[in-house]
């Protein structure tokens, strides 16, 4: 049995047995991890409030050799979302960005780099929850790409020429972009506006992101709002389980 410590965003909890629960959480140094709480729901317990969906601890657990489930030993509270917990549009967010998790990132492989994304997308909604719809954007392409399923937005993938700006981009069937001519215009055109919002995400942090978005009109949000649904769908080979936004 080995001792483990490590920083970690709970995702989701389910009831188990009488007393306990079986807690998902993405961590930095063991990924995606799912452990068992003891007597978390008795009244008087170790755990307190730490382990409530979307807070960040820091968590201690035991693990067994050939067992899927870790045991929690021992939680503190890095952060809470308590204050969030009665924003509905904020919570189904932050549950949209955890089954997004849990469907991309394998079990036990650590990713510091989707760790510290995802975590600055939390804060960033925690931060300013009016911004929720461009930082959902900016996780779901920064998933996208660290997961290996964003084309390449600066060049056709035919030709290799340089996107300037000028002319429209097609997404291919194949999840490329290619230039008009390549494409001969055939495969979802994508407007100026969404290629830069989706090339500003690779330059800033979320905060800035979406606070540099505000002024981007409506149909330019739906626009990428439907496109990374699009991406990530076929990226799953099914739709994602929940969308909050600008999709319908
Ligand atoms: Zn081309």
């Amino acid at each position: 049995m080995s001792l483990f410590e490590t920083e970690a965003l709970i995702l989701r909890t389910y009831n188990l047995a009488e007393a306990d629960k079986i807690v998902v959480c993405l961590s930095r140094q063991s990924g995606l991890i799912r452990g068992v709480a003891k007597n978390c729901r008795k009244l008087k317990n170790r755990f307190g409030a730490s382990l409530e969906p979307f807070t960040l601890i820091n968590l201690t657990y035991f693990e067994k050799e050939n067992q899927e489930l870790v045991s929690f030993s021992q939680t503190e509270i890095l952060r809470s979302r308590f204050n969030l917990s009665s924003d509905a549009a904020v919570m189904t967010g932050f549950s949209y960005m955890g089954d997004l998790l849990l469907d991309f990132s394998p079990p036990r492989q650590a990713n510091d780099n989707l760790y510290r994304m995802a975590l600055a997308c939390f804060d960033a909604v925690s931060q300013t929850p009016a911004d929720l719809d461009w930082v959902l954007r900016y996780f779901e392409v920064w998933l996208l790409k660290l997961e290996g399923f964003l084309p390449d937005l600066r060049q056709c993938a035919n030709c290799h020429d340089a996107f300037n700006g000028e002319g429209s981009v097609y997404l291919g069937p194949d999840l490329s972009l290619r230039c008009s001519k390549c494409s001969e215009a055939r495969g979802r055109s994508i407007s100026r506006t969404v290629h830069q919002q989706l090339r500003a995400t690779e330059k800033v942090s979320p905060v800035k992101y979406a606070e540099e978005a505000r002024e981007v009109p409506v149909a330019s949000r739906k626009e990428l709002a439907q496109l990374t649904y699009q991406i990530i769908s076929r990226a799953l080979e099914r739709m994602p389980r929940a969308r909050p936004t600008f999709v319908q």
